[in-house]
């Protein structure tokens, strides 16, 4: 093994401490930011880690655009905007009206005070035990993507309850309009990256890059500053990385329950994998993906689930909204395709062959 004697004491005391605090199946991660790694160590340490506490291979669950099948097509792909929507003036949603009395409904709101960049989510950050049993807080990453996501969204406002999305930057400059109707429905939006890369395997500035670019393309797509949480693909960060999301006062998300839809893709197969696994935490930060029309499908019945096993569904919402960087924004506006003039006529009705 690559580590030292005392590399294994420590890793040895932390598996410990992970199976103690029943999460033993992130404790490999966990030690990570438990006993204080070096940043080069933790770079490694990611690149190596098993893939347990991860989100799935990218490569192999990120569908592109026209390639849903054809019974679920995915909408044309929505022109985009080249100059960026202001983003000065936050849109305030007025909290949904619930029209279902036997909603399982939100049992409380946090307001978050993101500043020095607090990470929530037991198995990778230990300092917050802000959740009491039986509450848990619903998050789900990748999107925004047509049919799927608005299907999330049906279930949640059906059953009155918020959640907190991680969008990817990229699918929101594909699909600003789905994007849009999270914003409007009052859930928390953060950001999850430009292009969903492993950033533990990318230079410290690719790494920014990434990050930037993410929440520049989503705050330009909402056309509103999105909240200051984030997520790492896969969960792999390194010490670096947290750091500067510190610097940014951005809240890293972690996970508690991994409903692993991105491997389990029979819906009643993954409703009983979230409840099983939840029973057995107690509680926490739930991890779903509104990129899967598998997991739009599993979640009315994990909500009525919830709600008939006494579970709390807490809502995060921030205190401060994010700032983006002007120089990503403007690498955002770069990367859309350029459109042309509105009055342009086609080129036949305009030129002809004649000799
Ligand atoms: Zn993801």
């Amino acid at each position: 093994m690559r580590d030292s004697g005392v590399n294994m004491r420590k890793q040895t005391i932390i598996v410990a401490v992970g199976c103690l605090a029943a999460v033993g199946a992130v404790a490999v991660t966990a030690r990570h930011f438990i006993i204080g790694h070096t940043p080069a160590q933790t770079e490694a340490d990611a690149r190596g880690a098993r893939t347990e506490l991860t989100t799935g291979a990218i490569d192999a669950r990120w569908p592109k655009p026209g390639a849903e099948p054809a019974a679920t097509p995915a909408p044309a792909v929505q022109p985009v905007a080249t100059t960026p929507p202001a983003v000065e003036k936050r849109t305030v949603v007025a909290k949904p009206a619930c029209n279902n009395p036997n909603a399982l409904g939100v049992s409380r709101t946090i307001q978050l005070d993101t500043t020095g960049g607090p990470g929530l989510g037991m198995s990778q950050y230990r300092d917050y035990d802000f959740l009491q049993p039986g509450e848990v807080v619903l998050t789900f990453d990748d999107g925004p993507w047509p049919v799927s996501t608005p299907a999330v969204l049906a279930a949640l406002s059906a059953q009155c309850v918020q959640a907190v999305f991680f969008p990817i930057g990229k699918h929101s400059t594909w699909h600003p309009d789905i994007l849009k109707q999270v914003i409007a429905a009052g859930h928390s939006v953060g950001s999850h990256t430009w292009s969903h890369q492993n950033l533990a395997t990318k230079t410290p500035q690719e790494a920014r890059d990434e990050i930037e670019k993410g929440i520049s393309a989503v705050s330009m797509m909402a056309g509103t500053p999105i909240a200051p949480f984030f997520r790492f693909p896969q969960l792999r960060q390194t010490a670096d990385l947290k750091a500067y999301l510190a610097e940014r006062n951005i809240t890293a998300f972690s996970i508690d329950i991994d409903s692993e839809d991105f491997r389990i893709h029979k819906p009643d197969v993954l409703v009983t994998s979230v409840m099983t696994k939840l029973k057995k935490a107690g509680k926490g930060i739930i991890l779903m993906h509104d990129l899967h029309k598998w997991s739009a499908a599993a979640l009315p019945e994990i909500l009525a689930q919830l709600k008939a096993g006494g579970y709390k569904v807490v809502f995060i919402k921030p205190k401060e909204m994010l700032t983006t960087m002007p120089q990503y924004d403007a690498m955002v506006t770069a990367a859309q395709p350029q459109k042309t003039s509105s009055n342009a006529k086609p080129i036949a009705s305009i030129m002809q062959n004649v000799d």
